[in-house]
């Protein structure tokens, strides 16, 4: 990674801070990661305000100051006993309440939630709205489960979460596996359970019952709201370009959507199992109905387009493509994809996942010079909306689609210009992941500073 210049004592007690965070969080490897990925960025910032060390916020900032662990017992359509793993991780309230989604796949242990959690610190602080950083979830697989046994399951789950949470306390929202079906589910549990009827208390909520317009297309529209900005400063822009698109879930299906609206061409997406390659233009429609409808397999998109191809097990990075949009999970590009995908013409990658580029990979874009856009940035806009959604539900309101989307890509042109400029400020221009990291910090860090020892 390019860092700018810091003092050599400070690059030690920083190197100190991260030992401790491996010796006190064993196994986490994910956790691991995204903590090196910010500390590498703050030596100058560090440098720059000795008060943040002496304060001790890194060593605060690593050490969430709460996680929840429970156990959720329920019962599948055979009448047998089953039980998941449940997990809420506060980690910081320095800038407002709690925010941050529910992961509900089977992959899902403490240092996955724990990663996220860390994230999402600096990504709400991105967004410039009044939001905390937290995340939870369980190692519950929604996938082959009837709607009963999710309903099952998310009451249950709700059951122990809702002592943990409010509107102005700690405030969840989707994730993987977790979209408008499951929090509905978990809204019912909760306004039963506590007797009122908290719009506030989740995002994500379907339109007819407290949700906000443009909620559900945030994060994919806000992905690529992100690369126009990238690209603008280019002087590029996103149209006749042909693009990848991890994934075939919410964030894909809507960096699909507003891909295509601004005229490039998304030529694959993907699943857990395989990649569809269309070279006519993937058939978003089509996508929203296997996916959004049928709840199906991206494979059966071949038995509709038979000029489409199906590659299971594939990795959709090999294809050539100018814009790369990673939509699926954490380290789904390794250095050797990234490699491959510059190699291939690739100007431009915006994650709409939460940390899909493994730091080997992150060398390679940023050595390369492409328009890198890291998670924590690019992917703000669905936080973003989710607060205004928080805002709306305040003040029992709602507003229009268009007025929604035009905050958002205001929000998102904002998170771009603050990356951008902080980049250059502190000597690495062009270089994202230190605008993201440092500004994100800085703004929690002084909000810690000011709160004293809490
Ligand atoms: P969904 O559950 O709607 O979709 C996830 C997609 O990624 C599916 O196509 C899924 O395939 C695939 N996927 C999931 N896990 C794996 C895996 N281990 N290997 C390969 N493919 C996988 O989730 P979202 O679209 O909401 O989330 C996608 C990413 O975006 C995540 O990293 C999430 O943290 C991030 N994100 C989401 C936000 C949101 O608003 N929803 C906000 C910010 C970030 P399959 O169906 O086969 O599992």
């Amino acid at each position: 990674m390019v860092e700018a210049k810091s003092d050599p004592k400070v690059r030690e007690k920083i190197d100190t801070i991260y030992k401790e965070v491996l010796s006190r969080n064993p196994g986490e490897t994910e956790f691991h990661q995204a903590v090196r990925e910010v500390l590498d960025c703050l030596g100058p910032v560090l440098t720059k305000n000795p008060e943040f060390l002496e304060r001790k916020i890194i060593r605060r900032i690593c050490e969430p100051e709460r996680q929840i662990i429970f156990r959720v017992p329920w019962q599948d359509d055979k009448g047998e006993v089953q039980i998941n793993r449940g997990f809420r991780v506060q980690f910081n309230s320095a800038l407002g309440p709690y925010k941050g989604g529910l992961r509900f796949h089977p992959s899902v242990y403490l240092g996955i939630i724990k990663f996220l959690g860390f994230e999402q610190i600096f990504k709400n602080s991105l967004t410039g709205l009044p939001i905390g950083g937290a995340k939870g979830g369980s190692d519950f697989d929604p996938k082959g489960k009837s709607d009963d046994e999710v309903m099952r399951f998310c009451q249950s789950f709700m059951t122990e979460l809702c002592g943990h949470i409010g509107s102005d306390t700690d405030v969840p929202a989707g994730d993987i596996g977790v979209g408008g079906r499951e929090i509905g589910y978990m809204f019912g549990q909760y306004k039963r359970i506590m007797k009122r009827h908290e719009s506030g208390v989740l995002t994500g909520k379907k339109l007819n019952w407290g949700g906000a317009l443009v909620r559900t297309e945030a994060t994919g529209y806000g992905a690529v709201f992100f690369i126009d900005e990238m690209l603008k400063a280019r002087k590029d822009t996103i149209e006749g370009k042909t693009c990848l698109v991890s994934g075939s879930g919410n964030v894909a299906i809507y960096a699909i959507e507003k891909l295509h609206q601004l005229g490039a061409k998304v030529v694959a997406c993907s699943d857990s199992n395989g990649v569809i390659y269309d070279k006519n233009g993937i058939d978003l429609d089509l996508v929203k109905q296997l996916k959004e409808v049928e709840r199906r397999r991206i494979k059966e998109y071949a038995n509709h387009h038979k000029h489409a191809k199906y590659t299971e097990n594939g990795t959709i990075w090999d294809i050539p493509c100018q814009i790369a949009v990673p939509s699926a999970t954490q380290n789904e590009i390794s250095g050797e994809n990234a490699l491959k995908l510059v190699k291939n013409g690739c100007i431009a990658v915006s994650e709409g996942a939460n940390m899909p580029t493994t730091p080997e990979g992150i060398h390679v874009f940023l050595e390369s010079k492409i328009a890198y856009g890291p998670g924590k940035a690019a992917n703000a806009g669905g936080v973003a909306t989710s607060a205004l959604e928080m805002q709306q539900n305040a003040s029992r309101d709602s507003w229009t689609f268009e007025y929604t989307e035009r905050r958002l890509a205001k929000i998102m042109a904002n998170i771009h210009q603050l990356c951008y400029e902080t980049a250059e400020e502190y000597g690495t221009p062009g270089n994202y992941v230190n605008g993201a990291n440092i500004a994100g910090f800085i703004k929690v860090a002084r909000a810690m500073v000011d709160h004293g020892l809490v």
